[in-house]
């Protein structure tokens, strides 16, 4: 309605990132054209180098895309097989929120070696998302030997830690390497990180990748990459931000829980609160007193406004109508319960109406289940709509919401036991405000590329890349 598009962006191409409606028409997605009208505009602009790179790659994708039907794993392969177009093969694995990540950093790997992102068929994507691609798929071709590339693995002899083992990168292939960029990739995995090393791959026309890591900040570890990412990105901290807004679109069924959620529940209120709740830890006790947390910190950041708990909601006149709208993200629902009782039972010392809003809560987590990622992608993207976010430390699901807003949440602190909670608010306080958009990086490479018999610590090598505020070890884009 036109009341959503006085509050959203004016700008249907989000600074130049998408293409106009007029070149990129999709009857089979909706949000790619309403996203950005519910939306705030961005405080970051896409630099006009990276909207050519987006360009350049959108006609090389429309050329080679069907090259991929070509593939066989028996062959040894080269570029020119596949009419001078090279692949790179994201395999879905691990949660939504690692999904989008590993995907983002795939394509800025795809953008950066002028491969063409291919994905595979599996975990839903595209029932999920829409095609990102005018007049093209991302796809992997139906025909594709799907249960040979499944069997690639750690233990693949073609998988690029053995050919990088020592160094000694040897020159014979099939055509293809397989990378693997998991939690548990071993230092000559995460030579992948090395100089060199795209030099060396660019001899593959084929990379297939398993990844539960958002690995962009390690492409910044890259010398060759280096100046291009700079170019792309002058302000570094915003490539995820740019780039999930650029590839990510949800398909139209997940599109239509968003909109009618949002227009029911957010649409009319003044300030939007997103709290992404997720309890890592095995503690039952600590799930009685994590909703507590949570409010502590919005109030005493003066995120939310405080209660009168000594008075009764229905005392209390004079209110300005729904101006705080709170979203509560979570699996389960006892913090949305609590929450909501506290603001529906007492009134806000300044007068303040809050609202508080849950869109699901489906208690557990299923992997591969379609409906229940389809509540977790609504969920991600109604709490990017949020002008304030709070976010759970070390949560994939949080850091996709913050990469989309642009807003720089504040994060709760780990706890892990209920007994450790008061030592832990003295010495890191309850919540903490985030570095910057940039989610982390949780196991990063163990930095070795000649083989010394030490690492460097990746978050020493430059001094935009840091470590994370709620991950000691990982790294995050400044
Ligand atoms: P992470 O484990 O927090 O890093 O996030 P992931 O997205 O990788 O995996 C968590 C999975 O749990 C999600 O994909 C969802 O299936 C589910 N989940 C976690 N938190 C929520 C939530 O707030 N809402 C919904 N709908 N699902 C959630």
């Amino acid at each position: 309605t036109e009341e959503f598009v006085a509050q959203g962006e004016a700008d249907n191409t989000l600074g130049g990132l998408l293409l106009s409606p007029e070149l990129f028409e999709d009857s089979r997605c909706i949000s790619r054209s309403r996203e950005y009208q519910l939306r705030k505009p961005s405080t970051f602009k896409p630099s006009p180098y990276l909207i050519s790179k987006l360009r350049d790659y959108e006609r090389r994708h429309l050329k080679c895309a069907h090259e991929a039907k070509k593939f066989s794993p028996q062959t040894n392969a080269t570029e020119q097989d596949f009419g001078g177009c090279r692949f790179i093969v994201w395999m879905a694995i691990s949660g939504l929120g690692n999904r989008i990540m590993t995907l983002t950093s795939a394509f800025v790997y795809a953008l950066l070696t002028n491969r063409v992102l291919i994905v595979d068929r599996g975990l839903g994507t595209d029932e999920l998302f829409c095609e990102p691609f005018p007049s093209t798929s991302w796809l992997l071709p139906e025909s594709f030997p799907n249960e040979w590339m499944n069997n690639l693995g750690s233990n693949s002899t073609s998988k690029f830690g053995f050919l990088a083992r020592n160094f000694t990168f040897t020159s014979s292939h099939n055509g293809y390497s397989y990378i693997d960029i998991m939690h548990s990739s071993d230092k000559d995995d995460t030579k992948f990180f090395c100089a060199n090393c795209p030099s060396y791959l660019s001899s593959f026309p084929w990379l297939f990748m398993r990844s539960n890591q958002y690995f962009l900040p390690g492409l910044h570890l890259v010398p060759e990459f280096h100046d291009e990412l700079d170019k792309m990105f002058p302000e570094r901290q915003t490539v995820f931000h740019h780039i999930v807004r650029y590839l990510m679109h949800p398909s139209d069924a997940v599109w239509g829980l968003i909109s009618s959620f949002y227009e029911t529940h957010l649409a009319n209120s003044q300030h939007k609160v997103g709290l992404q709740i997720r309890v890592l830890s095995d503690d039952p006790a600590l799930l009685e007193v994590f909703p507590d947390l949570v409010l502590k910190c919005a109030q005493e950041k003066k995120l939310l406004p405080d209660v009168a708990l000594n008075t009764n909601n229905s005392a209390v006149g004079n209110q300005i109508s729904n101006s705080v709208s709170v979203l509560v993200a979570s699996l389960r629902v006892v913090f949305y319960n609590r929450i909501r009782e506290l603001y529906l039972n007492h009134p806000t010392t300044d007068g303040q109406q809050v609202g508080v809003y849950t869109a699901s809560h489906d208690e557990v987590q299923f992997l591969n289940f379609l409906s229940h990622d389809m509540k977790a992608l609504a969920d991600m993207y109604l709490l990017s709509f949020s002008d304030t976010l709070v976010t759970t430390s070390w949560s994939t699901f949080g850091y996709v919401a913050q990469g989309i807003s642009g807003v720089n949440p504040w994060i709760l602190t780990k706890f892990d036991t209920t007994d450790t909670v008061p030592e832990y608010i003295k010495n890191y306080g309850i919540c903490n405000r985030g570095i910057s958009i940039d989610p982390c990086f949780h196991n990063t490479p163990q930095m070795d590329c000649e083989n010394r018999g030490w690492t460097t610590d990746p978050g020493k090598m430059l001094p935009y890349i840091q470590h994370c505020e709620d991950v000691p070890w990982g790294i995050k884009i400044m």
